[in-house]
């Protein structure tokens, strides 16, 4: 076999292997794609008094993030599926 097969064979070993590591070892809200803010109807203001702050899948930081929404969350955000509880404990 050539080297450049054996090259070949190995990385693609290397790729089945990453995203099987993305799937069974991390967390499951991790591994799949995010949802987009628009089909979560996110806002950067609060919505009758929820805000992602007090939201369990608000991951606080500078930037923050979510565990469902992809990009940066601001902690004064809201979307439609806010629920309430402790910062990354629901996802
Ligand atoms: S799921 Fe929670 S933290 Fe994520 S964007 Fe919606 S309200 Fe904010």
């Amino acid at each position: 076999m050539s080297t450049r097969r054996i090259l070949l064979k190995r990385g693609a070993l290397a790729a089945f292997s990453a995203a099987v590591f993305n799937f069974v070892v991390l967390r499951p809200a991790a591994a799949m794609a995010m949802m987009s803010k628009k089909q979560a109807a996110y806002q950067d203001t609060p919505h009758s008094g929820e805000q992602c702050a007090a939201c369990c899948m608000f991951i606080p930081g500078d930037p923050g993030h979510c565990t469902m929404i992809g990009g940066v969350i601001s902690p004064h955000g809201w979307c439609k599926f806010w629920q309430a509880g402790p910062n990354d404990t629901c996802s």
